[in-house]
């Protein structure tokens, strides 16, 4: 198959088509075609979809898709998918099914037979990661934290210990307070990028500690759409992390955060603890 035709709408297909986070220029010109030739698109929001597709002079028919209808409109979406017709999924903003309707259609066409294809673009999570300066060899997806703070809590510190650079979502209201949870849980000292309204006019990254943004979101009034970029768990960022752990919970955590084999793990394990690969071998038994 060659590019053109791999870029030509194929009957029964669904196609994930990503649209811009804050800068309509960053539409791809293959979403603006897959957009034209489709048969119909399933939008969050047709409301928002509508402005978009009205700035391209696109006209198409539209079945809603969100979280309230999702179970109803999917077997929907999937019998006319089966019947040949082709269909864009697209959200609000960014790549559908990231953090937004999406993920179940794609699991509903899977099982179905329906070949599903992405047509990518912005995605705030990777952009914002990308800029925050910290580790992208390894990193995490959170998306928002739900829930309530007992619940978000819990979800804090289940990863302080991760040494993965975590990405966060979270909207503005929430922000102040989750910087006070973060501080919380993950300490001050954890370097943490604040990006706020990516690709827009007032793009912004804010680069401080944990400590130093709950202090400054404390006095300022967040505003504007926010990825929270947080360092991963480091022994600098909080000294003897195994203090309050068995033996064997220290092994395990080598074993599975820095995906080592056993008797590495014992032995980074020993060097932490001051004691001999042979004694802890032991207190391991
Ligand atoms: N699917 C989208 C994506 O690919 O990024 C994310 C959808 S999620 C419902 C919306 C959240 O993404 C916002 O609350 C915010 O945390 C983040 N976001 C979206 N656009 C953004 C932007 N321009 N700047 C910063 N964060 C953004």
């Amino acid at each position: 198959m060659t590019e053109t035709e791999k870029n030509r709408v194929e009957g029964g297909t669904l196609y994930l088509v990503a649209t811009p986070i804050g800068n309509l220029s960053d539409l791809s010109s293959r979403a603006v075609k897959i957009l034209t030739e489709v048969d119909f698109l399933c939008a969050e929001d047709t409301r928002v979809t509508s402005k978009l597709l009205s700035s391209l002079g696109i006209t198409k028919s539209m079945v809603p898709y969100h979280d309230n209808n999702r179970h109803e409109k999917g077997p929907y979406i999937v019998r006319r998918l089966l019947e040949g017709e082709s269909c864009a999924l697209v959200s609000d903003a960014g790549t559908p099914a990231v953090s937004d309707p999406g993920e179940d259609l794609v699991r509903d066409c899977i099982e179905a037979g329906v070949p599903v294809t992405s047509v990518p673009g912005a995605c705030a999570a990777i952009t914002a990661l990308t800029l925050s300066g910290m580790n992208t060899r390894r990193f995490a997806f959170e998306g928002f934290l739900e829930g309530r703070v007992s619940d978000r809590k819990a979800a804090l510190e289940r990863i302080r210990t991760d040494i993965r650079t975590q990405i966060f979502y979270e909207a503005p209201h929430r922000l102040t307070d989750t910087l006070a949870l973060f501080s919380e849980v993950l300490g001050d000292d954890r370097r943490i990028a604040l990006c706020r309204e990516l690709t827009k006019l007032n793009e912004e990254v804010l680069r401080m500690t944990v400590g130093e943004a709950a202090a400054y979101y404390a006095e300022n009034e967040p505003r504007g759409e926010y990825v929270v970029v947080v360092e991963g768990y480091t022994a600098k960022a909080s000294e003897q992390f195994w203090a309050e752990m068995t033996v064997e919970e220290h092994v395990a955590y080598y074993m599975e955060k820095a995906e080592m084999k056993k008797m590495d793990a014992i032995k980074a394990a020993a060097k932490d603890r001051g004691v001999s690969k042979s004694d802890l071998y032991k207190q391991l038994l």
